[in-house]
């Protein structure tokens, strides 16, 4: 295999789907062995099938981040497959969005267990291994949701700055202890991909619908007017993840037409 990252095993969280799964195809397709992992089973499984038809190398694994016991798991699944975890893209995430004065707390702890102790997990599950493999590179997937507030969106924007600010506190306690690895956050504008359908948000929707169009929520509120690709993520997560990027950690790479600025 040839490529930026050939020979390097990747496990991405949350890749049966949207960023997650655009990650899987471009790190494989630069030659990295990819663990997708995700809830989603079927459709985690068919994405490493498609992988390894076109070439690559690719293994599924069910795996709520959630779960401590399955984070060891995954991790120990994918050494065992692969050899070693050299890159680790935290990936699964949930949006809730609600009125604070509405939110349950089921919600707002589920939504924080998902995408703020998930990512937790990862990171320290994730060093325990890289540290013993020689090091590594983790991306965590944050939001802009994570750089600046968003009405209704105030829990999610809690989980999404919580990864920012986590990320950097990894990221100077690996270099600390010169562990080789970095860690670094992306921050996804508005990007086409399944969550949309899943945000709970009767209070934005006219008909009541659980679905926002991505395309119109671009073209009303991001600076481009288009909203983004899996692809368009995915190629700056490999940016973090290859040698390229070889001085960068506690970094936030913002991937949003302008969104933020
Ligand atoms: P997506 O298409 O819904 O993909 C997320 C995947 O994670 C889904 O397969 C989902 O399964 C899975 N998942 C949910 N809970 C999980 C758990 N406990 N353990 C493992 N996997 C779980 O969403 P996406 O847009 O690609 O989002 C990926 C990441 O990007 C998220 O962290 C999100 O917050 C972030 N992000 C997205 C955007 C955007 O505009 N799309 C913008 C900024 C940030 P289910 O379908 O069963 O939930």
């Amino acid at each position: 295999m040839t490529g930026r990252i050939a020979g390097k095993t990747a496990l991405i969280t949350g890749a049966a789907s949207g960023i997650g799964l655009g990650c899987a195809y471009r790190l494989a397709e630069e030659g990295a062995n990819v663990m997708l992992t995700d809830i989603q089973v079927d459709e985690g499984e068919a994405a490493a099938a498609y992988i390894n038809e076109i070439g690559g190398n690719a293994r599924f694994l069910s795996h709520d981040v959630t779960s401590e016991e399955q984070w060891e798991a995954a991790i120990a699944a994918t050494c065992e497959a692969f050899g070693s975890l050299d890159i680790l893209v935290n990936n699964a995430g949930i949006g809730i969005a609600a009125s604070i004065i509405e939110m349950s707390l089921a919600d707002w702890q589920r939504q924080q267990a998902i995408n703020l102790d998930g990512v937790f997990l990862g990171l320290k599950h994730g060093i325990r291994q890289m540290k013993d493999n020689g090091g590594g590179s983790i991306i965590n997937i944050s939001s802009v949701a994570g750089l600046k507030g968003s009405a209704t969106l105030a829990a999610y924007c809690a989980t999404k700055g919580g990864v920012r600010l986590l990320t950097k506190g990894v990221a100077l306690e690996c270099a600390a202890n010169r562990w080789n690895i970095r860690v670094n956050s992306v921050h996804p504008g508005i990007i086409d991909t399944p969550i949309w359908t899943k945000v709970a948000n009767p209070g934005l929707l006219s008909d009541g619908a659980n679905t926002i169009d991505p395309d119109e929520l671009a073209a009303n509120g991001a600076p481009t007017g288009r909203a983004g690709k899996p692809l368009d993520i995915a190629n700056g997560v490999l940016f973090l993840a290859c040698d390229e990027s070889s001085y960068m950690t506690g970094s936030e790479l913002v991937i949003d037409a302008g969104l933020s600025a």
